[in-house]
C-alpha cells in the first residue's frame, strides 16, 4: 500500500490518501491539488516533489 500524506508537502493540509497503485495514486493526488491548492497543471519538479512523499506502507 503507498500512502500520500498532503500535509507533508503543503503545511497544514490535512488530506491523506493511500492506494495500492502509484498511478492511481497519483491521479487522485492530482485531483486533489487542482480542487484544494488551485494547481491547475503539476510540473515535473512537483510530481518529483510528490514522489519523495510517497510512503510504502502495511
Ligand atoms: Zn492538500
Amino acid at each position: 500500500m503507498k500512502r500520500f500524506a498532503c500535509g507533508d508537502v503543503v503545511a497544514g493540509c490535512a488530506w491523506v490518501m493511500q492506494l495500492d497503485d502509484e498511478a492511481e495514486l497519483m491521479a487522485h493526488i492530482t485531483q486533489h491539488v487542482a480542487s484544494a491548492h488551485g494547481v491547475a497543471s503539476i510540473d515535473s519538479g512537483l510530481v518529483a516533489v510528490i514522489q519523495e512523499n510517497i510512503r510504502l506502507v502495511g
